[in-house]
């Protein structure tokens, strides 16, 4: 099932999402409506409370294959335990904050600790775009957006921008939880 997803200014963006102790037959169901919801909007990675769900998951796939054989990754309870001091800058977006892109500085590389969808313990190093998907994604679990990272420079030229989003004059072509827990019809462009 396809799931609206939440704009970043709806206030369960900014909670802090919770541990699962074990992995119920409900999980499943949700984690597969995560994939299906993060492939439908085109997305590379995706947070459980972007679609309103305080869980603590993250689905990636960082590939861009758009072929059958896709492997998204699931990780449950994702601590990052690691990172290098060297980092690096890439412009980032959020399917959370349509249309919107700036860049962001964060460590190259990192060590994630998590469960995987079988139950089963997992410790990761990753470097390139898979290190930054997976930080950008366990910032959403602890509350965090993109945009707190950017310089307060940017942040005020962005400030319009970022209004227009709030408001849903930004509309993407996947169904959004509006701030105020609307939904708003995606529109194919
Ligand atoms: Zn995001």
């Amino acid at each position: 099932m396809i799931l609206p997803i939440y704009n970043c200014f709806n206030p369960i963006l900014r909670n802090k999402t919770n541990d699962i102790k074990d992995i119920s037959d409900d999980t499943v169901r949700f984690i597969n409506d995560m994939i299906e919801t993060m492939y439908n909007a085109d997305g590379i990675g995706l947070a459980s409370n972007q679609v309103g769900d305080k869980r603590s998951i993250i689905i990636i796939d960082d590939t861009n294959d758009e072929n059958s054989n896709r492997k998204p990754i699931v990780m449950i309870n994702p601590v990052i335990v690691s990172s290098s001091e060297e980092q690096s800058d890439y412009k980032e977006g959020c399917l959370s904050i349509p249309q919107y892109y700036e860049i962001v500085t964060r460590p190259s590389e990192i060590e994630v600790e998590f469960i995987d969808k079988n139950g089963n313990n997992k410790k990761i190093r990753a470097g390139d775009l898979l290190a930054r998907v997976i930080q950008h994604e366990v910032d959403h679990l602890n509350g965090i957006l993109f945009f707190d990272r950017i310089t307060p420079l940017k942040k005020a030229l962005a400030k319009s921008k970022l209004r227009k989003i709030e408001l849903n004059k930004v509309i993407p072509h996947y169904d959004m939880m509006s701030a105020t827990n609307h939904v708003i019809k995606g529109i194919e462009d």
